[in-house]
Protein backbone atom coordinates (compact mmCIF):
# COMPACT_ATOMS: atom_id res chain seq x y z
CA UNK A 1 0.00 0.00 0.00
CA UNK A 2 1.08 3.64 -0.93
CA UNK A 3 0.70 6.82 0.75
CA UNK A 4 0.00 9.15 -2.35
CA UNK A 5 -0.84 12.76 -1.63
CA UNK A 6 -4.38 14.25 -2.35
CA UNK A 7 -3.46 18.34 -2.53
CA UNK A 8 -6.17 20.19 -0.73
CA UNK A 9 -6.25 24.43 -1.93
CA UNK A 10 -8.53 26.98 -0.43
CA UNK A 11 -9.19 29.06 -3.73
CA UNK A 12 -11.77 30.93 -1.11
CA UNK A 13 -12.71 30.33 2.29
CA UNK A 14 -15.73 28.82 0.10
CA UNK A 15 -13.94 27.31 -2.53
CA UNK A 16 -11.99 24.07 -1.83
CA UNK A 17 -9.82 23.08 -4.82
CA UNK A 18 -9.07 18.94 -4.55
CA UNK A 19 -5.97 18.04 -6.51
CA UNK A 20 -5.73 14.01 -7.29
CA UNK A 21 -2.66 12.80 -8.27
CA UNK A 22 -4.27 10.99 -10.91
CA UNK A 23 -7.46 10.83 -12.83
CA UNK A 24 -8.34 7.32 -11.95
CA UNK A 25 -8.09 8.47 -8.02
CA UNK A 26 -9.79 11.45 -8.63
CA UNK A 27 -12.60 9.35 -9.68
CA UNK A 28 -12.60 6.61 -7.48
CA UNK A 29 -12.92 9.43 -4.91
CA UNK A 30 -15.66 11.43 -6.27
CA UNK A 31 -17.95 8.93 -8.39
CA UNK A 32 -20.46 8.47 -5.97
CA UNK A 33 -20.73 11.99 -4.71
CA UNK A 34 -20.84 13.17 -8.34
CA UNK A 35 -23.59 10.93 -9.28
CA UNK A 36 -26.07 10.87 -6.12
CA UNK A 37 -25.47 14.98 -7.22
CA UNK A 38 -26.02 14.97 -10.00
CA UNK A 39 -26.12 11.92 -12.14
CA UNK A 40 -29.09 11.13 -14.70
CA UNK A 41 -29.65 7.53 -13.33
CA UNK A 42 -28.44 7.63 -9.92
CA UNK A 43 -29.19 11.45 -8.58
CA UNK A 44 -30.56 11.27 -5.12
CA UNK A 45 -30.81 7.72 -4.79
CA UNK A 46 -28.43 5.37 -2.16
CA UNK A 47 -26.50 3.43 -3.70
CA UNK A 48 -23.47 1.05 -2.70
CA UNK A 49 -20.21 0.40 -4.58
CA UNK A 50 -21.29 -2.50 -6.11
CA UNK A 51 -23.88 -0.71 -7.67
CA UNK A 52 -22.17 1.88 -9.34
CA UNK A 53 -19.81 -1.21 -10.79
CA UNK A 54 -22.99 -2.40 -12.26
CA UNK A 55 -24.52 0.81 -13.30
CA UNK A 56 -20.83 1.79 -15.03
CA UNK A 57 -20.06 -1.42 -16.71
CA UNK A 58 -23.28 -1.15 -18.24
CA UNK A 59 -21.95 2.33 -20.53
CA UNK A 60 -20.08 2.43 -23.01
CA UNK A 61 -17.06 4.46 -21.80
CA UNK A 62 -14.66 4.08 -18.78
CA UNK A 63 -15.74 6.43 -16.02
CA UNK A 64 -12.44 6.59 -14.41
CA UNK A 65 -11.00 7.81 -17.62
CA UNK A 66 -13.82 9.74 -18.81
CA UNK A 67 -14.59 12.50 -16.40
CA UNK A 68 -11.86 14.98 -15.91
CA UNK A 69 -13.40 17.22 -13.44
CA UNK A 70 -16.02 17.27 -10.42
CA UNK A 71 -17.86 19.95 -8.61
CA UNK A 72 -19.55 19.54 -5.69
CA UNK A 73 -21.89 21.61 -3.13
CA UNK A 74 -21.87 21.51 0.53
CA UNK A 75 -25.70 19.29 -0.04
CA UNK A 76 -24.40 16.56 -2.31
CA UNK A 77 -22.27 15.80 1.08
CA UNK A 78 -24.79 15.69 3.59
CA UNK A 79 -26.50 12.43 3.09
CA UNK A 80 -22.57 10.50 2.94
CA UNK A 81 -22.06 12.66 6.24
CA UNK A 82 -24.68 11.60 8.18
CA UNK A 83 -24.14 7.87 7.22
CA UNK A 84 -26.79 6.87 4.89
CA UNK A 85 -24.43 5.92 2.33
CA UNK A 86 -22.40 3.06 4.99
CA UNK A 87 -20.20 1.41 4.30
CA UNK A 88 -17.78 3.96 3.22
CA UNK A 89 -14.33 3.54 1.32
CA UNK A 90 -11.51 4.81 2.17
CA UNK A 91 -10.84 7.52 -0.83
CA UNK A 92 -14.63 8.67 0.24
CA UNK A 93 -13.44 8.77 3.92
CA UNK A 94 -10.46 11.11 2.97
CA UNK A 95 -12.97 13.38 1.07
CA UNK A 96 -15.20 13.30 3.73
CA UNK A 97 -12.75 14.30 6.70
CA UNK A 98 -11.84 17.64 4.42
CA UNK A 99 -15.20 18.75 3.71
CA UNK A 100 -16.86 18.18 7.51
CA UNK A 101 -14.67 21.03 8.46
CA UNK A 102 -16.18 23.38 6.13
CA UNK A 103 -19.59 25.33 6.69
CA UNK A 104 -22.52 25.30 4.38
CA UNK A 105 -22.72 26.83 1.92
CA UNK A 106 -19.90 25.78 0.18
CA UNK A 107 -18.00 24.35 -3.25
CA UNK A 108 -15.53 21.31 -3.32
CA UNK A 109 -13.93 21.27 -7.12
CA UNK A 110 -11.68 18.64 -8.23
CA UNK A 111 -8.97 18.32 -11.09
CA UNK A 112 -5.67 15.63 -11.43
CA UNK A 113 -2.30 15.75 -12.27
CA UNK A 114 -1.00 19.88 -12.41
CA UNK A 115 -4.34 20.89 -11.08
CA UNK A 116 -4.84 23.17 -14.06
CA UNK A 117 -6.72 20.96 -16.40
CA UNK A 118 -10.22 21.43 -16.51
CA UNK A 119 -10.03 24.32 -13.52
CA UNK A 120 -12.01 26.88 -15.04
CA UNK A 121 -15.06 24.79 -16.05
CA UNK A 122 -15.15 23.55 -12.07
CA UNK A 123 -14.93 27.23 -10.75
CA UNK A 124 -17.65 28.29 -13.46
CA UNK A 125 -19.83 25.74 -11.39
CA UNK A 126 -18.78 27.05 -7.61
CA UNK A 127 -19.47 30.34 -8.96
CA UNK A 128 -22.50 29.14 -10.16
CA UNK A 129 -23.80 27.63 -6.81
CA UNK A 130 -22.58 30.36 -4.36
CA UNK A 131 -23.01 33.57 -6.28
CA UNK A 132 -26.54 34.79 -6.94
CA UNK A 133 -25.48 37.56 -9.27
CA UNK A 134 -23.27 35.54 -11.05
CA UNK A 135 -25.78 32.40 -11.78
CA UNK A 136 -28.34 35.30 -12.64
CA UNK A 137 -26.35 36.79 -15.40
CA UNK A 138 -24.53 33.34 -16.65
CA UNK A 139 -28.51 32.26 -16.92
CA UNK A 140 -29.89 35.49 -18.92
CA UNK A 141 -27.18 34.66 -21.24
CA UNK A 142 -27.23 31.15 -21.70
CA UNK A 143 -31.33 31.68 -22.11
CA UNK A 144 -30.87 34.33 -25.00
CA UNK A 145 -28.72 31.62 -26.78
CA UNK A 146 -30.48 28.22 -29.30
CA UNK A 147 -28.99 25.76 -26.70
CA UNK A 148 -31.29 22.86 -28.43
CA UNK A 149 -28.57 20.74 -29.90
CA UNK A 150 -25.94 21.41 -26.87
CA UNK A 151 -29.21 20.34 -24.51
CA UNK A 152 -29.08 17.04 -26.52
CA UNK A 153 -25.58 16.13 -26.31
CA UNK A 154 -25.67 16.91 -22.77
CA UNK A 155 -28.62 14.62 -22.20
CA UNK A 156 -27.03 11.65 -24.34
CA UNK A 157 -23.72 12.18 -21.85
CA UNK A 158 -25.67 11.55 -18.84
CA UNK A 159 -26.47 15.15 -17.61
CA UNK A 160 -30.06 15.99 -15.83
CA UNK A 161 -32.40 18.83 -17.39
CA UNK A 162 -32.08 20.88 -14.21
CA UNK A 163 -28.27 21.19 -14.74
CA UNK A 164 -28.41 21.93 -18.25
CA UNK A 165 -28.41 25.85 -17.62
CA UNK A 166 -25.41 25.32 -15.21
CA UNK A 167 -23.10 22.63 -17.49
CA UNK A 168 -23.86 25.15 -20.38
CA UNK A 169 -22.18 28.13 -18.83
CA UNK A 170 -19.52 26.12 -17.52
CA UNK A 171 -18.59 24.77 -20.83
CA UNK A 172 -18.85 27.92 -23.19
CA UNK A 173 -16.65 29.94 -20.63
CA UNK A 174 -13.56 28.06 -22.13
CA UNK A 175 -12.03 27.22 -25.38
CA UNK A 176 -11.47 23.20 -24.07
CA UNK A 177 -15.51 23.36 -24.09
CA UNK A 178 -16.26 24.92 -27.33
CA UNK A 179 -14.01 22.43 -28.79
CA UNK A 180 -15.06 19.13 -26.99
CA UNK A 181 -18.74 20.46 -28.23
CA UNK A 182 -17.51 20.66 -32.07
CA UNK A 183 -15.42 17.22 -32.14
CA UNK A 184 -18.22 14.86 -29.90
CA UNK A 185 -21.62 16.68 -31.23
CA UNK A 186 -20.34 18.46 -34.46
CA UNK A 187 -21.81 21.38 -32.57
CA UNK A 188 -20.30 24.50 -34.72
CA UNK A 189 -18.15 26.77 -32.10
CA UNK A 190 -18.24 29.94 -33.68
CA UNK A 191 -22.43 29.93 -33.10
CA UNK A 192 -21.79 30.31 -29.36
CA UNK A 193 -18.74 32.94 -29.65
CA UNK A 194 -20.81 35.66 -28.43
CA UNK A 195 -22.20 33.96 -25.59
CA UNK A 196 -18.61 32.61 -24.76
CA UNK A 197 -16.80 36.38 -24.74
CA UNK A 198 -19.99 37.32 -22.51
CA UNK A 199 -19.95 34.49 -20.10
CA UNK A 200 -15.94 35.02 -19.94
CA UNK A 201 -16.07 38.64 -19.29
CA UNK A 202 -18.67 37.59 -16.20
CA UNK A 203 -16.29 35.58 -14.82
CA UNK A 204 -13.55 37.36 -15.14
CA UNK A 205 -15.75 39.89 -12.88
CA UNK A 206 -16.62 37.35 -10.69
CA UNK A 207 -13.67 34.86 -10.09
CA UNK A 208 -11.48 34.95 -6.94
CA UNK A 209 -8.35 37.18 -7.26
CA UNK A 210 -5.54 33.76 -8.14
CA UNK A 211 -7.64 30.96 -8.88
CA UNK A 212 -5.72 29.97 -11.37
CA UNK A 213 -2.09 29.90 -9.36
CA UNK A 214 -2.27 26.85 -8.65
CA UNK A 215 1.01 26.56 -7.54
CA UNK A 216 0.37 29.48 -4.79
CA UNK A 217 -1.26 30.12 -1.32
CA UNK A 218 -1.82 27.20 1.48
CA UNK A 219 -2.02 23.62 0.51
CA UNK A 220 -2.75 21.18 2.61
CA UNK A 221 -1.41 17.47 1.68
CA UNK A 222 -3.95 14.74 2.92
CA UNK A 223 -2.59 11.28 2.45
CA UNK A 224 -4.37 9.09 -0.14
CA UNK A 225 -3.87 5.13 0.96
CA UNK A 226 -3.61 3.26 -2.41
CA UNK A 227 -2.45 -0.39 -3.52
CA UNK A 228 -0.45 -0.16 -6.36
CA UNK A 229 2.35 -1.23 -7.52
CA UNK A 230 5.43 1.00 -8.76
CA UNK A 231 5.32 -0.23 -12.05
CA UNK A 232 1.30 0.16 -12.00
CA UNK A 233 1.28 3.47 -10.54
CA UNK A 234 3.62 4.93 -13.24
CA UNK A 235 1.20 3.16 -15.78
CA UNK A 236 -2.09 4.76 -14.34
CA UNK A 237 0.12 8.56 -14.11
CA UNK A 238 1.20 8.18 -17.24
CA UNK A 239 -2.36 7.56 -18.44
CA UNK A 240 -4.20 9.77 -16.71
CA UNK A 241 -1.70 12.73 -17.71
CA UNK A 242 -2.49 11.79 -21.00
CA UNK A 243 -5.49 13.03 -21.25
CA UNK A 244 -7.86 10.86 -23.39
CA UNK A 245 -10.65 12.18 -20.89
CA UNK A 246 -13.23 13.79 -22.54
CA UNK A 247 -15.75 15.24 -20.32
CA UNK A 248 -16.08 17.15 -16.94
CA UNK A 249 -18.79 17.23 -14.30
ZN1 LIG B 1 -19.38 20.70 -15.87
Amino acid sequence: MKLLELQVREITPKITHLIFPTQYLMNASLARFSEYAEGKELQGKLFDWEDFQDWEAARSEDYSRQVRGHNLTSDDFTPFLEGRFYPLRRKEKTVLEIVAQKQAPFSAIATYGKGKNHLKHEIAHALFFLDQDYQEKARTIVEGIDSKKIKKHLARQGYKENNFIDEIQASLIEEEGLNCLQKEAGIDPKKYLPASERLKELFQYHAPQNWHDVEKGKIEIFPLPVYVSQRGLKRYQQSSLAGYSQEGK
